[in-house]
């Protein structure tokens, strides 16, 4: 069964005043156990709206979120333990950090389940190795860290909650080369031994190209195409008109091409050209 599921969901801001706006028109996917999913689209398309919408933090206007097959606002009375089955990491995580060490920042989630003291201390322990820090940081001042720590910090906390579903907007941003790598890597790993899914929204090319095995790609609310990395990176046409360049999207098809990914070759060659 899907973790998620959206069945036409609609939503619009400021309804009833001069500044309506239609923010997510019809939209339908699911997600599964493992996925990893990444939603594009140029700025203003609805990413941040539509990501809000699968933890609860926005209701739709019409249509339905199913979380593990429950319509989110008709069948789920505590809708509060969503929070911590749809784990969702925003823009510059580590802007939110607030404890004065890193043990007791990613132990919050954990303590706010209501989890015991043990159970806990487990949780913390086993985030921060998936973030690929070691136990000497649990004493550690976060605001004391490098920006990439910090992020893998803010990050730790939200896995501590073991999340069925991990949702991060931009997580690579600001980052370097290094640092991005590290980070992808880290939830690569998290994604297969804990079998969650993953659904980034990105902007970066090399994100989805090296790791996502479905796209969302969203235009002025609607959804334009949906499908597997190599399905949606060959509608090359689709994508210009969504506000992606030519070398980007040249770029996603020949590390799609170099993964074995099956696409299609005259999109190359035309858009090489
Ligand atoms: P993205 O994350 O892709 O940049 P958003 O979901 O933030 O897109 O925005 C989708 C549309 O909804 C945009 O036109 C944006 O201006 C509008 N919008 C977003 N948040 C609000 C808000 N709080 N009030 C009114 N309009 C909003």
């Amino acid at each position: 069964m899907a973790i998620i599921e959206l069945k036409h969901v609609h939503y619009a801001y400021g309804v009833g005043t001069s500044f309506e706006k239609q923010a997510l028109n019809n939209i339908s996917f699911s997600v599964d156990p493992g996925d990893f999913l990444a939603i594009v689209g140029h700025t203003g398309s609805g990413k941040s709206t539509l990501i809000r919408h699968l933890n609860g933090l926005l209701r739709p206007d019409s249509g339905q979120v199913f979380i593990h097959g429950k319509d989110l606002w008709s069948q789920m009375k505590d809708r509060r333990s969503v929070r911590f089955q749809i784990g969702l990491v925003f823009q510059y995580p580590e802007t939110q950090l607030f404890e004065d060490t890193v043990g007791k920042d990613i132990a919050f989630g954990p303590k706010n389940m209501g989890l015991n003291e043990q159970e806990v201390k487990q949780r913390v322990q086993e985030a921060l190795a998936f973030v690929g820090l070691d136990a000497s940081y649990l004493e550690r001042n976060p605001f004391r860290l490098s920006g990439g720590e910090m992020r893998r910090v803010a990050i730790a906390g939200v896995l501590a909650m073991r999340p069925s579903v991990l949702v991060l907007d931009e997580p690579t941003a600001g980052l370097d080369f290094d640092g991005r790598a590290l980070i992808l890597q880290q939830l690569e790993q998290f994604r297969i031994k804990s079998g969650a899914a993953i659904i980034l929204v990105t902007h970066n090319m090399d994100d989805i190209a090296e790791h996502a095995q479905r796209v969302i790609v969203l235009h002025e609310g609607r959804m334009v195409l949906s499908g597997t990395t190599a399905s949606v990176f060959s509608e090359a046409d689709i994508l210009k008109q969504c506000g992606l360049d030519v070398p980007q999207i040249t770029r996603v098809l020949i590390k799609l091409k170099e993964r074995g990914l099956p696409v299609r070759t005259d999109a190359i060659t035309l858009e090489a050209a």
